[in-house]
Parts: structure tokens; sequence; C-alpha cells
């Protein structure tokens, strides 16, 4: 893998920066690999470059139906944070956080991973007690977390609201200091760069259309390059994980709604930090650019278009002009939509399925941008071993039968 470092920048700059290596190869599909992964969304990748960098397995191809990252690591607000409610989901994000925390020197690639602290604002006495309880759960579980009053919040973040006589005034916060943002195409493009570079193929407009199974065990997959034969194969394909699993006979208890984001002109740094809110509904936060990037709600019903309502984004403005009335006469710029696959209990399954050699990670619904790295490491162990890590482990798709659900309704309820 070509290395970036202000060497490499100086003596590029020499011959006119006409010598880049393209990041990754555009291999041609062979018949058969040890792994193949369907879906070259972060998640996908991160698998890849993991199986290839912790299990030595480099006999792997990532299947991307579009383009790498165009899915919803393309599309999502990037907030980063590890501040959920149970042990299991605690371990798995503060997991992720940590590998974060080291991502961009790791991969070589400038991830822009912020830790700029995220907010999440409390505006009555059950958000109160919701927030102070996932504080105390948060240090037990050796996670940054602290309370804020409302002063307190007015000092972290200038431009907020704190008027007592607001529809939601702010009765305090939550906050994660190490929580923030990064740049969603590095993260993919990163992770694609260094399994490339191991090895892994990566085949992009490549689609899935079917799965072949020999009897009780999946072999192979039909795709629109032709078929390819495999001994392990992950689903990866977030927001159409329950249409790929049916090709193999597997039903999966999912529900794929649109979600939408938006971003404002570009303005001057002004928001100095990640701000949510589940009452008022609206996530925000400043990207380099100085473009507030923002997001909300999932539009109630079902769909696989990339689209949602207007309503959504009228609730969204109204919210951010709530905590923010400095913002009234920002100009909105662009907005658009991904597909999220929801679980009934706002947790992901990654593990095998009843169908031998196939396994699935998917159902992050609205926040697993922030777990691309460590859903990667665990769903590379779990292929790897055929056996889940035990970070993942509680995370299966028999939890819907022993009733031993994860419930982060309260930690994830606010898309994000
Ligand atoms: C608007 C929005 C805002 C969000 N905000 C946040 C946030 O702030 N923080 C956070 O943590 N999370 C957020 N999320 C959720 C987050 O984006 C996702 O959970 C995460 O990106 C999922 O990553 P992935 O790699 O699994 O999926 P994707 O990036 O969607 O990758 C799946 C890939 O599978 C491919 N695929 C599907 N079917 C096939 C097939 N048949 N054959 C081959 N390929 C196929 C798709 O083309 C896609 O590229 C947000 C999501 C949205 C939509």
């Amino acid at each position: 893998m070509q290395r970036f470092s202000l060497l490499s920048l100086v003596r590029h700059a020499l011959s006119g920066h006409e010598n880049w290596q393209p990041f990754w190869r555009t291999p041609a599909l062979k018949p058969r690999y040890r792994i193949v992964i369907v879906g070259g969304g972060g998640h996908g990748l991160a698998t890849a470059y993991y199986l290839a960098k912790n299990h030595g397995i480099r006999d792997v191809a990532v299947l991307e139906r579009g383009w790498i990252g165009g899915g919803n690591t393309g599309r999502n607000t990037t907030i980063i944070r590890s501040n959920y409610l149970w042990n299991e989901s605690g371990a798995l994000y503060e997991h992720s956080l940590k590998l974060w925390e080291g991502l961009t020197e790791e991969l070589n690639l400038n991830l822009m991973f912020s830790q700029r602290g995220v907010l999440n604002l409390a505006h009555n006495l059950g958000d109160v007690r919701e927030g102070i309880r996932r504080v105390e759960a948060n240090r037990l579980n050796g996670i940054d977390a602290e309370w804020l009053t409302p002063e307190q919040v007015k000092a972290f973040c200038p431009i907020i609201s704190i008027d007592r006589q607001a529809r939601y005034p702010i009765l305090g916060a939550t906050l994660q200091r190490r929580g923030g943002i990064a740049r969603h195409d590095n993260v993919a493009w990163g992770f694609a760069r260094a399994a490339d570079a191991l090895g892994v193929d990566i085949v992009q407009n490549c689609e899935v259309t079917g799965i072949l199974r020999d009897g009780s065990r999946a072999v192979g997959l039909e795709t629109n390059q032709g078929r390819v034969m495999a001994d392990r194969i992950g689903i990866v394909a977030a927001g159409h994980s329950s249409v790929v699993a049916a090709m193999a006979g597997v039903r999966l208890p999912l529900q794929s709604h649109p979600l939408q984001a938006l971003v404002s002109e570009p303005i001057k740094p002004i928001l100095p930090c990640v701000v949510m809110s589940n009452a008022v509904h609206v996530y925000v936060s400043q990207s380099d650019k100085g473009e507030l990037v923002l997001g909300a709600g999932i539009d109630a019903y079902n769909s696989y278009s990339q689209r949602g309502s207007f309503h959504v984004i009228e609730h969204q403005m109204a919210a951010l002009i709530e905590l923010f009335p400095i913002f009234s006469r920002l100009r909105m710029m662009r907005s658009w939509g991904g597909i999220v696959d929801v679980c009934p209990d706002a947790s992901p399954i990654i593990g095998p399925t009843a169908v031998e050699g196939l396994f699935l990670n998917c159902g992050w619904g609205t926040g697993g941008f922030k777990a691309t790295p460590g859903s990667g490491f665990v769903f590379a162990h779990t292929l790897a071993t055929g056996a889940p890590h035990p970070l993942n482990a509680p995370f299966s798709l028999a939890r819907f039968a022993s009733g031993a659900l994860i419930d982060e309704h309260g930690a994830a309820a606010v898309a994000h």
C-alpha cells in the first residue's frame, strides 16, 4: 500500500501529483473464495480488513452492488459515541470507540475523527432519569460519562438556548467527551484501501441475486457477474439485509425504514460539539467544511426507497430552531435518505444463522456508523472461527426466540 506521509506528499508534488496509485484494484470476480462478504459498506469492508489482518485470511471478496460506501456509510450523520445502557452494548460500542481512537494511524488515511464531545439533552423528568441512569451505568462499565446542569450545558455549548420559558426547557444533559464525528467516505475508503493491500478483492457493481444451498449449507452466490462459491458467506447488506437473507430462506425480525439527513450552507465555526435531543428530536454537528449536519427520526412506514417525507424535515427544522434560535435564518442546502434495518430491541444481529456457512451482521438501525470498526472486528472473528467473539455473542439471532433482548430504545431511540 502506498503510504501517505509528509515526505510522500513532497515527492509527489515534484511530479505534479500525477503518479499516485489508485486506492484499490478493480479485480474480476474469481469462481471461488474462502469467504465472501455481501455488501461493501463500512461494516463489510472493515470485516474484510480484520479477516486479513487479524486472522490471516486473505482469500476474501467483498461484493457491492453499487459503489463502496454508497449505502448508509456515505449517507449518515457520523455521530460516534459508546454511551449505551446495557453491559452488552456498552462493551461492543466502547470496543469500537477504542478502535476509532487509533484508526487514522492504523489505516494511514485521515478519517477526520474528531472527539469534540456528544451532548444528549434532557427536557423533562423522564429524560433526566434516563440520562442519569445511563451515566451511572456507563461509569460502572468504564465508559466516560458526565451529567451536566443547564449552566454547564451552556458553558460547553454557548449558542444553545437554556431559556427556562422555552417550550422544551433544557434540564440537563449527558456528556461523553470522547464521542464525536468522523468523515464517513474516508472510513469506507480507508478500510477498502487497507483490505485491498492485504489481498482482499473488492468487486463493485456486483449485485448478489441468489444464495446457493446444498441441503442445510450455503455454498455460493449468484451475482450479475456470475456464480461464486464460498466456504463461508457474511451478509452485511444494511437496508437490504432481509432481502438478501431471504435468498437463503432465512426470515429476519427486521423492519426497513427510510432515514433522512440534511446539511445547511457552510458557516464559520459556531457549534463546538455534537448535540442530540430525543424529546424535540434532532441531532446536529458542524462539519469541518462549516455545514451543519442534521438528522432526525425515521419515516414511520417501511420502504426501500432512499428518500423520505417532507413533514419529517419540517419537524426536524422546528426542533433545531427550538434549541438554537440563532439558526433561524440559515439556509438548508441538500437532503438525502438512507434505508435502515431496525430490530425490535434497537440492537444489531451479529452471528451465525440456521443455514450452515451463512452469517449475519445487520440490524444496526439508525446507529451503526459508530460501530463500524468494532463490528468488523467481531464479525471477522465470527467468520474466521465459525463462532461468535465474546463481544457479539449476546447479539445472536437466537435472542428473539430466547427472549434475551438487549433493549436500547432509550439510548438509541433518537435516530443516530
Ligand atoms: C440518514 C442517516 C443518518 C445516520 N446517522 C448515524 C449516525 O450519526 N451515527 C451512527 O452511528 N449511525 C448512523 N446511521 C446508521 C449508519 O449509517 C448505519 O448503521 C451504518 O452505516 C451501516 O453500515 P453498513 O456498512 O452495514 O451499511 P451500508 O453502508 O448501507 O452498506 C451495505 C451495502 O450493501 C450493499 N448491498 C445491498 N444489497 C446488496 C446485494 N444484493 N448485493 C451486493 N451488495 C448489496 C448496499 O449497496 C450497501 O452499499 C445513519 C443512517 C442514516 C441513513
